[in-house]
C-alpha cells in the first residue's frame, strides 16, 4: 500500500481522540509532503540537525503541521531545537528541564510544551528517566513533576515512553500499563504548570496495546511509511 493509504488506514482504524505522531527518521521530504497531504497532523524527528533540513525543505508545508522532537535532547542542541519543535516529547531529569527553560527567553519568550519521558523497561539502550534507579519510582517521579512544575517557561503536558521492544506487543502491555498509572497519578495532583493532556507510548507493532492501555498518542514509522531503508533506531 502507498504511504497515504497506510496513514488513512490507520487513522480510520484507531479512536479520533489519538494523536498520530508519524515518525519520520531517515525519510525524505517527499514522503512526508505525501503523508502531510493525506492528512498528517504531527511530525515527530530524532535529530535536531535532520529537522532543520527537513522543515527547509517542505517549506510552507512544514507550517501545516506540529513538530514533535522524540529523539534524545541534547544540551547544546536545545537552542536549535526550540527554532523548529512544537513539542519536546523527551525531558529526561530536572537538569535537561532547567536547561530547556533558561534557553527559552532567547528563543521565544513563551511557554513550550514538554513531556517527560520515562524508561519504563530500564533499558541500557534507551533514554528516559529509568525506573529501577528511582525507588519507589511513583513516588519519585510525583517530585520530580513537582519540582520542573516551578520552572516558569515549561508547560508539562504529558508522558513519553518508548516501551522494551517484543516479538509479540502483548508482552510490553504491563509498561504501558505502569506507565499509565503514573500518568493517572501525576494528573490527579492537579499541579499549576502541569496539564497533563497526552500519554505518547506505542509505536508501528505496539500501538493497538498501547491505545488499549490509555495512550492518546501513538509514533508510527514503519506501519506507514514500510522498513527504514537503513534499519537503526
Ligand atoms: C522511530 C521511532 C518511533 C517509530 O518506530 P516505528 O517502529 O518505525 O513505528 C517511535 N518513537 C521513537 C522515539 C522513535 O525513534
Amino acid at each position: 500500500m502507498s504511504i497515504s493509504a497506510n496513514y488513512a488506514k490507520i487513522r480510520q482504524d484507531i479512536p479520533d481522540d489519538v494523536t498520530i505522531v508519524v515518525a519520520a527518521k531517515k525519510r525524505t521530504p517527499q514522503e512526508l509532503i505525501e503523508v502531510i497531504n493525506a492528512g498528517a497532523t504531527d511530525i515527530g524527528e530524532n535529530y535536531v540537525q535532520e529537522t532543520g533540513h527537513m522543515y527547509s525543505a517542505l517549506r510552507k508545508k512544514a507550517a501545516e503541521v506540529k513538530w514533535h522532537m522524540i529523539g534524545h535532547l541534547q544540551t547544546n542542541k536545545i537552542n536549535k531545537a526550540l527554532r523548529i519543535f512544537d513539542v519536546i516529547e523527551t525531558v529526561d531529569s530536572l537538569e535537561k528541564a532547567e536547561a530547556v527553560n533558561k534557553r527559552v527567553v532567547k528563543a521565544k519568550k513563551q511557554m513550550v510544551p514538554v513531556f517527560v519521558e520515562i524508561n519504563i523497561g530500564s533499558e541500557d539502550s534507551k533514554a528516559g528517566i529509568r525506573v529501577d534507579e528511582q525507588e519507589p519510582f511513583e513516588d519519585y517521579m510525583e517530585n520530580l513533576i513537582k519540582e520542573m512544575s516551578h520552572l516558569e517557561y515549561l508547560q508539562i503536558e504529558g508522558l513519553m515512553t518508548m516501551g522494551p521492544r517484543f516479538g509479540n506487543p502483548e508482552d510490553v502491555r504491563p509498561y504501558f500499563r505502569r506507565t499509565k498509572r503514573i500518568f493517572g497519578r501525576i494528573k490527579s495532583l492537579d499541579l499549576s504548570n502541569v496539564n497533563m493532556k497526552y500519554l505518547s507510548m506505542g509505536m508501528s507493532n505496539s500501538y493497538k496495546v498501547a491505545i488499549e492501555e490509555g495512550a492518546n498518542m501513538v509514533r508510527i514509522g514503519t506501519a506507514v511509511f514500510g522498513k527504514r531503508p537503513c534499519s537503526i533506531d
